[in-house]
C-alpha cells in the first residue's frame, strides 16, 4: 500500500508540512518504503543508484524541527524527490551510470539540487540513467536497466528513466533530470507523466556533468503538471556560477493553470504527423488538439521543413561535443583508475574499461567529425543545419503561433532488449531533439494510451515560453486526465 501522503499533489503536501500537519519524517519513510515495494536491485525497478536513508530521515527531521519553531520552510517543504546521477550531490555519489564514476563524490553540489533543498525538498536517492545520459531506454547503464513501472518488461525511456520511474511508481511527486535530445521528455512519455525541458539558460546547469554542452539542460518531471511547474519555479532563474544561465525575470509558473485558451493558437507542424506514424499516436495527438480546440484554441497547420535533418545534425553535435566534455574522465582526475603500461597504458586500460559500448562509440564518432579534414564536411554543416533548424521555429512562432503541439514520441515504450540497432535507439528522438538544436522549451503531457502503455503529447514553445507553454499544458490535462487517463 502507498502511503496517502504521496499521491498528494506535491503543493498541497508541502502546505500539509508546513503547517505541521503532516510529518516531513513520516513522508519521507513512505518514501523509502515504496522504494523498497517497487524493489531495488536487477529483479525489481531498479530505479536508485545511491541512497542513504539515514541522511534523508536527517534532512526531513530538520525540516520537522524548523517548522515546530515556526519557520517558513518553503514551497516544498517535506516533499520527497529524486535526483538523476549526473547531478552533482555533496552527500550521495554522482556515477552518471558509468563504471569510470563508481563512488565518485563531488565536492560540490549542483545549483538545481540546492534549490529543491533550500525549498524544503528531500532527496531521497540518486536515479539510474543511459550512462552520461547517452541513449532512450537507461539500458546502457553501467548498473543494470531500470523498468517500466507501468510495464515491467518495458523500458521506462531514458536517458533519465530512473527519475520518469521514481514518479511514475509513486515514489516521489517531483524529480530532476538531464536533457541533451528528449532525455527527460521521451521517459515522461513513455510513464505516464510530465516531463519539462526549459529554455536553454533558463535553470541553472552548474553541477550538471557535461555531455554535449550546447544542447545540455537541466529539465524535471512531475507527476501531474502542476507538480512539474512547481518543480521548475524553484529551480528556474539566473544563477552566477553557470556563464549560460540567463538573468531573465521567472513568472509565476503555476498561475498558468488559469490560462483561457481563447485565442490562443496553436500550431500542428505537418513534419510530426509523417505518413508513417503509427495511427494511433496520430488520434491521440489529434484528440489532444481537438481539446484545445474546444477549449477556445485555433489551430493552423504549420511547417518546420528541417526538421528531418534534425537527427543527423544532432548526432554529430552532441557526440562532437561529448567527445571533448569525456576527455576529463582519464584516470587521473575521477573515480576509476587502472594500471597499463605507463601514463599512456593507464588512460587507455581506465577509459577502455570503465566506458560502455554507447559511449565509446559516441567518443569516437565525435572525435572523427572534429578531425581536420572532416571538420568542414560533418561538424561545420550539423552546425548550419541546427541554424536552419532554430530558423524554422522562429519563423512559425514569429507568424502569430504561440505554442506547437506534437506528439512526443512516435512509438509507446519498447521492451527490455527490443531496440538493439543503436540507429534505431536514436530515432526515438525524432520529435524531441529539435527543441535542444534550437533551445526552446518543450514539454510532454500524458496523451492516453496504445497498447494499454503510456504516450505523450508534446508542447513547444518559443524561448522563455514557459508560461505560455504550461498553459496550454494545464489545459490539455484538464481535458485529458492526470495520466491522460479520462
Ligand atoms: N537519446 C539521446 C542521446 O542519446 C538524448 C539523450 C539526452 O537527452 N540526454 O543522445
Amino acid at each position: 500500500m502507498n502511503d496517502e501522503a504521496l499521491q498528494l499533489p506535491a503543493a498541497t503536501l508541502a502546505r500539509r508540512v508546513g503547517a505541521g500537519d503532516r510529518s516531513s519524517l513520516a513522508t519521507t519513510d513512505a518514501a523509502f518504503a515504496r522504494s523498497q515495494a517497487v524493489g531495488a536491485g536487477p529483479d525489481g525497478l531498479n530505479i536508485f543508484l545511491g541512497h542513504d536513508r539515514e541522511w534523508s530521515r536527517a534532512e526531513a527531521e530538520a525540516i520537522d524541527a524548523r517548522v515546530v519553531r515556526g519557520e517558513s520552510v518553503g514551497p516544498l517543504a517535506g516533499v520527497p524527490v529524486a535526483v538523476k546521477d549526473n547531478l552533482a550531490t555533496v552527500h550521495l555519489p554522482t556515477t552518471c551510470g558509468s563504471r569510470i564514476l563508481e563512488g565518485y563524490r563531488s565536492p560540490f553540489e549542483a545549483t538545481a539540487v540546492r534549490r529543491l533543498r533550500e525549498a524544503g525538498a528531500v532527496v531521497v536517492g540518486k536515479t539510474n540513467m543511459d550512462e552520461f545520459a547517452m541513449g532512450s531506454s537507461t539500458e546502457s547503464s553501467a548498473y543494470g536497466p531500470t523498468r517500466n513501472p507501468r510495464a515491467p518488461d518495458r523500458v521506462p525511456g531514458g536517458s533519465s528513466g530512473g527519475s520518469a520511474a521514481a514518479v511514475a511508481a509513486g515514489i516521489v511527486p517531483i524529480a530532476l533530470g538531464s536533457e541533451t535530445g528528449g532525455s527527460v521528455r521521451q521517459p515522461a512519455a513513455f510513464c505516464g507523466i510530465t516531463g519539462i525541458k526549459p529554455t536553454y539558460g533558463r535553470v541553472s546547469r552548474y553541477g550538471l556533468v557535461a555531455y554535449g554542452s550546447s544542447l545540455d539542460h537541466v529539465g524535471v518531471m512531475g507527476r501531474t503538471v502542476d507538480d512539474a511547474a512547481l518543480g521548475l519555479q524553484v529551480i528556474a532563474g539566473y544563477d552566477g556560477r553557470d556563464a549560460t544561465c540567463l538573468d531573465v525575470p521567472v513568472p509565476d509558473y503555476r498561475s498558468a493553470a488559469s490560462s483561457s485558451m481563447a485565442g490562443v493558437v496553436i500550431g500542428r507542424p505537418r513534419e510530426y504527423f509523417p505518413a508513417s506514424l503509427d495511427p494511433r499516436v496520430r488520434e491521440a495527438c489529434d484528440a489532444a488538439l481537438d481539446a484545445l480546440r474546444a477549449a477556445g484554441a485555433e489551430v493552423r497547420d504549420v511547417s518546420l521543413p528541417h526538421t528531418a535533418l534534425a537527427i543527423p545534425a544532432y548526432y554529430i553535435v552532441a557526440p562532437a561535443e561529448a567527445s571533448s566534455n569525456l576527455a576529463r574522465f582519464d584516470g587521473a582526475r575521477y573515480g576509476l583508475r587502472l594500471s597499463g603500461e605507463g601514463l599512456r597504458g593507464m588512460y587507455e586500460s581506465t577509459r577502455s574499461r570503465g566506458f560502455g559500448a554507447e559511449v565509446t562509440r559516441r567518443i569516437l564518432l565525435g572525435t572523427y567529425v572534429l578531425s581536420a579534414g572532416y571538420y568542414d564536411a560533418y561538424y561545420r554543416k550539423a552546425m548550419e543545419v541546427r541554424r536552419l533548424i532554430t530558423n524554422d521555429f522562429a519563423a512559425v512562432f514569429g507568424a502569430g503561433v504561440h505554442a506547437l503541439v506534437t506528439p512526443t514520441t512516435p512509438t509507446p515504450a519498447f521492451r527490455l532488449g527490443e531496440v538493439s540497432d543503436p540507429y534505431e535507439m536514436y530515432l526515438s528522438d525524432v520529435f524531441t531533439v529539435t527543441a535542444n538544436l534550437a533551445g526552446v522549451p518543450a514539454m510532454s503531457v500524458p496523451a492516453g494510451f496504445v497498447d494499454a502503455l503510456p504516450i505523450g503529447v508534446q508542447v513547444i514553445a518559443p524561448h522563455f515560453g514557459e508560461h505560455a507553454m504550461l498553459g496550454v499544458a494545464y489545459a490539455l490535462e484538464r481535458a485529458l486526465g492526470v495520466g491522460g487517463a479520462r
